[in-house]
């Protein structure tokens, strides 16, 4: 069984995306700029929003935090996104989820112009996912894929299972690996026997959003697991929507929680920053 290290994969890009920073600023007169709104005091968000922002100096590239009232009306947030998208020195713009209630998520999403949509969430880039257009694809579903390439995890023939039908994550990670010719299954929770279906998996994603949900049983043996869930514990640890100790001995590979998708998802996000400034700088 081989952990797939994602923190290691991460750094590892970091540095290659540190390096090339300075070909870019020779190239195009400065760094790419990347805004991240964070709206109200959720603590994970904090968390979240910080480590992009150190993820950014990381790799040499500017980053700006805006931080807005919980109860900014959506209005204001849109007008402010508005502005970012006009903001020619602006190249990502990324509004940390989830939102207040009286803030319509789709609505946000919609008005960050879909070359500063460094989430890869705006219907744009989706459909032109869907249509095998370039785009700028969704961090986590992107940086899943970069972990299989990195540790020779070929998905052509195999069949895979994602456990998650969310924009974010299940849905288009169930496109990329379509498109690396897997034959692909997605479950949720209206699934029937859901066990049944795990099994068949070669490469199994779980990303449900339920602590240590996949236990062994339903894991084929020599599966590649790869666990998206973040879930935080009573005792405060984090953990999977993987049973990691049970389906561990099982798998061929698998992603620790944390240190497995998570610290890609970021570094998906920084590389995403220099595809839109890139697209954007040459597209002059
Ligand atoms: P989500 O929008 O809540 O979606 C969860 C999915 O799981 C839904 O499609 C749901 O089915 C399905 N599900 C729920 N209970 C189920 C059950 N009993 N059996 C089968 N399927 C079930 O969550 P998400 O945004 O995709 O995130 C999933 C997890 O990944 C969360 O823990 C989140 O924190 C984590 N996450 C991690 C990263 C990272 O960087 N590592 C990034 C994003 C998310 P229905 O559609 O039928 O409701």
């Amino acid at each position: 069984m081989t952990i797939i290290d994602g923190k290691a994969l991460s750094a590892e890009l970091k540095a290659q995306m540190a390096a090339g920073m300075p070909q870019i600023i020779e190239r195009y007169g400065r760094v790419p700029h990347l805004v991240v709104i964070l709206v109200g005091e959720n603590p994970a968000s904090q968390t979240y929003v910080r480590n992009k922002a150190k993820g950014c100096e990381t790799v040499g590239m500017k980053s700006t935090v805006i931080t807005l009232p919980e109860d900014i009306t959506e209005a204001d947030l849109l007008q402010q996104i508005e502005a970012l998208n006009a903001d020619d020195s602006v190249d990502g713009i990324l509004v940390q989820l989830p939102l207040p209630k009286h803030i319509r998520e789709q609505k946000v999403i919609d008005t960050i112009s879909y070359e500063k949509d460094v989430d890869g969430f705006h219907p744009m880039n989706v459909a032109r996912l869907w249509q095998n257009k370039p785009c700028i694809v969704a961090c986590t579903p992107k940086g899943i894929m970069e972990m299989l390439k990195a540790y020779g995890i070929v998905p052509n023939g195999k069949r895979a299972v994602v456990i998650g039908r969310s924009n974010i994550v299940g849905k288009p990670i169930a496109k990329l690996l379509l498109d690396a010719n897997a034959t692909v299954t997605i479950a949720h929770s209206r699934t029937e026997d859901l066990p049944s279906i795990t099994r068949e998996a070669d490469i199994l994603v779980a990303a449900i959003g339920k602590p240590k949900f996949v236990t062994a049983d339903m894991v084929k043996d020599g599966a590649v697991i790869i666990d998206v869930g973040i879930n935080r514990q009573e005792d405060g640890k984090l953990c999977g929507d993987v049973d990691y100790e049970s389906v561990a001995p099982k798998a061929s590979f698998i992603t620790p929680v944390p240190g497995g998708v998570g610290p890609m998802t970021i570094t998906m996000l920084l590389q995403n920053t220099i595809e839109c400034f890139e697209n954007r700088m040459t597209a002059r």
